[in-house]
């Protein structure tokens, strides 16, 4: 019987297991079905994970996360290089299943994180990265003083354009309709916000470029004209899925309260509305969606399944 399973091996996942295998669990697995490190593995340069900055070249997602799995190994948590099926619990004891294997565990820290959704343009694959981006807070600051285009009309994207028109010197939304999906209020500011340019009944064709990078936006419009942005990025806000998988049961339900965009519901310990479950990072209520974030998120709940093992199982 493991004392913690750890469902997934981004920042969350690696950190609940430093602080619960150093606090003292003896039997702690992270499951992880790539290597581990997380989605920030894939990003070519991170500059706001505090005390690791390297100003040229730019510290690669790759580097930040390699000395972490090492760290946590080094206190015995132990990797299993598997997908974890789901997760159920009979009385007071998890059950987690991979394709071919079934573990039992006294508690659980879910961190499988979400994975923001492509808006199929031409490009937009191949410029990921170089250009087209997810995270105003992880790549706006590259754009500094420079135009860019943001798409998609939901809350994220109005405001994450706000954001962006605080750094770069003007900022275009492009939004398929007229109407937008944002909270009124937010519409507001951008509307008065000078900085910020709207392109509505619109759709991106294509983003263009060179090796470097982006050079370009192609835009359609229901009008039948057409626009080329000459910007160097492009911010995608087309929505978000929540990697909650592991946590739907049988009858279709979740095995913990999630919100109406399946998200996991925690309060400030990362508690779930199920004892002995824990969840954190990317994938719960109101993340920031931040390395650092989802780390302080791990530690947090890694103490709380420490705690929680230790008062409730006395073997
Ligand atoms: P993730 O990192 O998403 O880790 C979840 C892990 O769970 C993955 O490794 C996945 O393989 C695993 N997993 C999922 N389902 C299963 C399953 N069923 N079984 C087993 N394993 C599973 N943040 C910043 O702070 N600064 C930046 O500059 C920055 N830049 C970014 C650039 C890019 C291109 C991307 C994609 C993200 C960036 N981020 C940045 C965001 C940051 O990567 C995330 O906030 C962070 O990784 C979230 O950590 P997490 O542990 O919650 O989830
Ligand atoms: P969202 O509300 O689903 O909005 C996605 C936007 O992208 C929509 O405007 C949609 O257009 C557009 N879109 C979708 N697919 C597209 C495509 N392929 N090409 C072009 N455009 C596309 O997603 P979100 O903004 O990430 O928000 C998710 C949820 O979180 C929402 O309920 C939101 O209210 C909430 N949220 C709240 C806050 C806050 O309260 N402060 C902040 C952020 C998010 P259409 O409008 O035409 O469908």
């Amino acid at each position: 019987m493991l004392d913690l399973a750890i469902i997934g091996g981004g920042p969350a996942g690696l950190t609940a297991g430093l602080y619960a295998t150093r606090g003292g669990l003896k039997e702690v697995v992270m499951f992880e079905m790539g290597l581990p490190g997380g989605q920030i593995t894939q990003s070519s340069e991170i500059e706001n994970y505090p005390g690791v900055f390297r100003e040229e070249p730019h510290l690669t997602g790759m580097e930040l996360m390699e000395p972490w799995p090492k760290q946590c190994m080094h206190f015995g948590l132990k990797h299993e290089m598997a997908e974890v099926k789901n997760v159920t619990k009979s009385g007071n004891i998890f059950k987690i299943k991979t394709f071919d294997k079934e573990y039992e565990a006294k508690s659980v820290v879910v961190c499988t994180g979400s994975t923001p959704k492509r808006a199929g343009f031409k490009g937009e694959d191949e410029f990921f990265g170089k250009g087209v981006s997810t995270c105003a807070t992880c790549d706006g600051f590259f754009y500094k003083d420079k135009e860019v285009a943001v798409l998609g009309g939901g809350d994220t994207a109005l405001e994450e354009a706000l954001y962006l028109a605080n750094i770069c010197s003007k900022v275009y939304v492009i939004h398929r309709r007229e109407e937008f999906r944002a909270a009124p209020p937010t519409v507001q500011r951008v509307l008065k916000n000078s900085k910020i340019e709207l392109i509505l009944n619109a759709t991106v064709d294509e983003v263009y470029g060179s090796a470097m990078g982006v050079e370009g936006v192609k835009v359609s419009k229901k009008d039948g004209s057409s626009l080329d942005l000459k910007v160097p990025g492009i911010f995608v806000f087309v929505g978000n899925n929540v990697n909650n998988k592991v946590l739907k049961q049988d009858d279709g339900s979740y095995l913990c309260d999630v919100n109406e965009y399946g998200e996991v519901i925690v309060d400030l310990n990362m508690n779930t509305s199920t004892k002995g479950l824990y969840a954190a990072g990317d994938m719960r209520i109101n993340a920031a969606k931040q390395v650092v974030c989802a780390a302080s998120d791990g530690a947090i709940a890694g103490m709380g399944a420490l705690n929680y093992v230790q008062e409730n199982f006395n073997d």
